[in-house]
């Protein structure tokens, strides 16, 4: 998934033999992601087939994200398997016009349910690159807030078991601009603490669930009435576009009183 730095990728398969990687799975074209692929891609194939072992890998990217690297193109919403692995593609243009999340099913587990206290053990589980981040949205690059709207959509009809991964650790940040925004949601207030309690500690924030999005992502709350009237808006496209615009601005209410 996303190897931006293939070295660290490659150094640790070489330490771990008995695993043989058969997909890169790309969220999308930008170097922070997708840049370690191709040499990664490269370097494997060389050592399997050294080792006589078979050869092709294949690099999964969006339609559209004009990565030549890209051997197998997707688009809309698909699913592939990879070994008892159920892998679901679904197209959430707006960071980029090709982005995809990953969303990966344990086909031998399905009926078991993740437990967040143990984040090793993953059931389900899916890749959000820059699209969901813990707490936040990616930035709206190639496309608009009606998108985006729709992506979190799709997000949010995940089992609520779901761990995120996402493609950067910005809880802090997120929660401290979400809090003074929406300072009345007890929910958003309290992960802002823990990711505060996070960041002290040095520990990575993620995963999360999906079931922690919902509640304490901002971004997942444009339906809320309460904060669809803080910002003079009656629809949720339109309070995810106020919220990105704000959010990039840095803005908060008490910001925009100075
Ligand atoms: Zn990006």
């Amino acid at each position: 998934m996303d190897p931006a730095d293939e070295d660290i990728i490659y150094d640790w398969l070489q330490k771990n033999p008995e695993l043989m990687v058969s997909h890169v799975l790309l969220t999308h074209k930008h170097g922070d992601h997708a840049g370690g692929a191709p040499g990664l891609v490269e370097r494997l194939e060389e050592d399997y087939k050294a080792a006589g072992k078979p050869t092709t890998i294949e690099i999964v990217i969006g339609a559209g994200e004009n990565q030549s690297f890209g051997t197998k193109k997707v688009k809309g919403v698909g699913t592939f398997e990879v070994n008892e692995i159920k892998v679901k593609h679904i197209s959430v243009p707006c960071h980029t016009g090709g982005h995809q999340i990953y969303y990966l099913e344990d086909l031998n587990n399905k009926e078991k349910k993740n437990d967040p206290s143990e984040p090793k053990t993953v059931y389900r589980c899916v890749f959000t690159g820059d699209t969901l981040f813990i707490g936040g949205a990616g930035k709206f690059f190639e496309g608009t807030a009606e998108q985006m709207q729709k992506n979190f959509d799709e997000i949010r009809k995940l089992p609520e078991d779901t761990f995120v991964f996402c493609g950067h650790d910005y809880a802090l940040a997120n929660f401290q601009w979400a809090s003074a925004i929406f300072p009345e949601n007890e929910a958003l207030m309290s992960r802002y603490r823990w990711a505060e309690e996070m960041n002290k500690k040095g520990i990575c924030t993620i995963p999360s669930t999906v079931k922690d999005e919902i509640e304490t992502n901002i971004f997942m709350m444009t339906g809320d009435p309460a904060l669809q009237k803080k910002f003079g808006v009656e629809d949720e496209a339109s309070l995810m576009k106020e919220l990105r615009e704000w959010k990039d601005q840095k803005k908060t209410f008490e910001s925009k009183n100075e």
